[in-house]
């Protein structure tokens, strides 16, 4: 028989919020948690001088120091571990991603149990209306929302919880005014109390599919208790978002949970409302809108099991489930899955991972795929799903390209560009003008010397900003003033160069006075719900301009543009870094998807200075599908990724001699290493980053390739160990990079 009460073990290996790559070994505590000491247990340790809550990860007897010398731990936190699931996706992330698992943890944690709030025991709040008074509060006439909000909770006699109100997009104050006047009664209930249970599942019945999108649904159910990759591969428009509200109500019909991950640009409240007004059961979305109490409530929500669906942009995926029963990623390719800084991990592959811990279904969206997930369909390891035709009767437009040399520009426009503006306007129509570059210009010259408004921190140009009138780096953030004349020369004949969002509002504002110019950038729309009226307007239809950077590009359904111009194509073709053509090309796809969503067609009209460069004419002739095709070839002829797989270790230094010596020492180390060990790795460098200097720090950088994944993972853990043990690598900042998505 085992012990009941089995000894405290001598040592307890928990991982600290810190970059070293370690477990820190700890005496337990005086008091014992109620169930005993277990990996998974939050703890509150010191550390160095501070106090951090860190997590149990092993229970031993050894430690490599003397047990007397150990520190103790100062106190226990939670009772019960951490969710198994969870713990299990930040081990893996930890290893895969060569980060420290203390950090790992840290990041992948609410904000309010990495500050060691208690996970259990917390109450929650029930809201409840009140049986009608004799007459209706005249009060409410004047607060529609909450006389809905009152309306709303009448339907469910044993009142809500917060979270399912705030679900439906009330808020915390209607609920309080609420009561205030009397109309609703706030209760506390424990959290863990299990909630009555709703009738039915779905509110409005679900659309009859198409014949494609059966087939991709079908294929789909075929398994749903095995983990079941499959690429969904539809053209804009063509009905993905159905498909996966099919699935996800499958899924929750089992009793199973629903994760699905969408890009930063796609959690509108209009994908939200989507996704609420089919289910009747709680849809949790996981935003950076939410409050640090409001999170803890959703990771808690979901990681019980109470909320079967969970929409999130990237760090949802750190959401534990505890009936996990498909994973979905929408706009697979889309950039912002991929953390581009500290934790650097690619939520869609933690997803393709996840799916397979849990032997769960994993279906990846998209109308670009990214050439990684195709590769896998091709292979087979993907099951390729496709959706070509659109719900509209209007196939997604073929991109017109126009030659930008030799012809005048107007705010970046050439004239047989403003004439179809013209003619789409006439006809009553909207048109959408895209450019991606913020500001008025994107740079300031000197025509008469040829100084450019250099940055002083950066290898970089300053772009002009007219509302308001200031010289900015997009790179550092510095701003200053803009020169009367020339800090060169002296001369006043300053001239913008080359046209930003603001110069090309200004140049159709003036074109077409009466009809209203919207712009739509970081800059315009900094006020949080700024962006949600514009588009409230546009929808409404009336004949306008949209002027955007890739804010208005993706996602949005913008139902009556029928025009959408390109101001220029070239920026991805001739750059450096070897994903830029996939990036633009998937780019383009998504602003030419954004015409004819209705029911007239679209026309795009593509202005570049290169009309004859075979890549672009391969996507303007045969599409995305072909060019992809193509550029795959490219990437298995320079033996890129999806071919090899890379790492890159980026050094900066105040001093560039700093950066650059440290890069050659780990090389050096690295290539004889490699001899022994990962003969199949190669190391690249070091080399000076594209943008050497940023903020006046030198950016240097080594790239490590390999066919095999494990001898890659093997180097960059020998990386690693020895730079955490250099002592010149204490004066450089270093970080690296396990499947980089830019080599800047
Ligand atoms: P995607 O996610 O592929 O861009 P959506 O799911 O947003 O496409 O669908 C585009 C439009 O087509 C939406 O307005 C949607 O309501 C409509 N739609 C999708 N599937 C169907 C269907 N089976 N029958 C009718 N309309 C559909
Ligand atoms: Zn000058
Ligand atoms: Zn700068």
């Amino acid at each position: 028989m085992p012990d009941p009460f089995p000894p405290p073990p001598r040592v307890l290996r928990v991982a600290v919020p810190t970059p070293l790559r370690r477990l820190f070994d700890y005496r337990p505590g005086r008091e014992a948690p109620p169930g005993g000491w277990r990996a998974g247990l939050r703890v509150r340790v010191p550390f160095g001088r501070r106090q951090v809550v860190g997590v149990v990860m092993e229970c031993g007897e050894r430690s490599d120091f003397p047990l007397e010398q150990l520190k103790a731990v100062e106190a226990w936190l939670d009772a019960e571990p951490l969710p198994e699931d969870w713990l299990w996706l930040c081990r893996f992330t930890a290893r895969y991603y060569q980060h420290s698992l203390g950090d790992t943890l840290h990041q992948a944690m609410p904000v309010l149990l990495r500050q060691g709030r208690p996970l259990a025991g917390r109450m929650r709040e029930r809201w409840q209306a009140l049986p009608p008074p004799g007459e209706d509060d005249a009060r409410l006439r004047r607060a529609p929302r909450q006389a809905e909000l009152l309306a709303m909770l009448r339907q469910h006699p044993h009142g809500l919880p917060t979270q399912a109100i705030v679900a439906q997009g009330f808020s915390r104050e209607q609920l309080l005014a609420l009561v205030a006047k009397g109309q609703v009664a706030r209760h506390e209930t424990p959290l863990t109390a299990a909630e009555p249970a709703t009738a039915g599942l779905l509110a409005e019945p679900a659309l009859p599919l198409n014949r494609e999108q059966a087939q991709a649904l079908a294929a789909i159910h075929e398994r749903l208790d095995a983990f079941h990759p499959c690429l969904l591969h539809g053209v804009t428009g063509s009905g993905k978002t159905e498909v996966y509200l099919q699935l996800i109500e499958a899924v929750v019909a089992r009793g199973r949970q629903a994760l699905l991950l969408v890009p930063e640009i796609g959690l509108t409240p209009q994908t939200l409302a989507r996704f609420r007004s089919r289910f009747r059961v709680p849809v949790v979305a996981l935003h950076s809108g939410l409050t640090d109490n409001e999170r803890l409530d959703a990771w808690e929500a979901v990681a019980s099991g109470r909320a079967p669906i969970v929409i999130g942009t990237r760090s949802a995926i750190f959401t534990p489930l505890a009936r996990p029963g498909a994973i979905i990623v929408d706009e697979e390719h889309d950039g912002s899955f991929k953390q581009q800084e500290g934790l650097r991990y690619h939520a869609r592959d933690l997803a393709v991972a996840r799916a397979k811990h849990h032997a769960i279904p994993l279906v990846l969206g998209s109308a670009t795929p990214s050439l990684e997930s195709l590769y896998h369909a091709e292979r087979g390891n993907y099951r390729h799903l496709r959706l070509t035709q659109r719900a509209s009767r209007h196939a997604p437009a073929r991109l017109e390209l126009i030659d930008l040399r030799g012809r005048p520009r107007q705010g970046g426009l050439i004239p047989p560009a403003i004439e179809a503006i013209r003619e789409t306007l006439a006809a009553g129509h909207q048109v959408l003008v895209f450019i991606n570059r913020r500001g008025f210009a994107p740079t300031l010259a000197c025509h008469a010397c040829g100084w450019l408004a250099d940055c002083d921190h950066c290898d970089a140009r300053m772009t002009l900003h007219r509302q308001p009138a200031v010289l900015a780096c997009h790179h550092c953030d510095k701003h200053r003033p803009v020169p009367d004349a020339c800090p060169e020369c002296g001369s006043a004949d300053l001239r913008p160069l080359g046209s930003g969002t603001e110069r090309t509002e200004e140049t159709l504002a003036a074109l077409f006075p009466k009809l209203p110019v919207h712009r739509i950038d970081r800059d315009s729309t900094r006020r949080r719900d700024a962006f949600e009226q514009v588009l409230g307007e546009i929808r409404r239809g009336a004949p306008c301009l949209l002027v955007g950077t890739q804010m208005l590009a993706k996602g949005h359904h913008l139902p009556h543009v029928t025009l959408v111009v390109v101001v220029n194509a070239d920026a991805g073709l001739y750059a450096s870094d070897f994903r830029a053509l996939e990036h633009s090309a998937q780019l383009l796809v998504q602003v030419a998807g954004r015409a004819g969503r209705a029911s007239h067609p679209g026309r795009v009209l593509v202005q570049t200075l290169h009309t004859d460069d075979p890549h672009l004419r391969l996507l303007a002739g045969r599409g995305y599908d072909a060019l992809a095709e193509q550029l795959l070839a490219e990437r298995r002829a320079a033996a890129l990724p999806p071919f090899r797989f890379l790492a890159l270790l980026r050094l900066e230094s105040p001093r560039e001699e700093t950066a650059t010596a440290l890069g050659r020492e780990a090389a050096a180390m690295l290539r004889q290493w490699n001899a022994g060990h990962a003969p199949d790795v190669s190391c690249l460098g070091p080399v000076p980053a594209p943008m050497e200097r940023r903020q006046n720090r030198y950016h240097v950088q080594l790239m490590l390739s390999a066919g095999r994944r494990s001898q890659l993972h093997a180097a960059c853990a020998r990386l690693t160990a020895w730079l955490e043990a250099c002592p010149e690598a204490r004066r450089v900042r270093w970080s690296l990079d396990v499947d980089p998505q830019t080599l800047s």
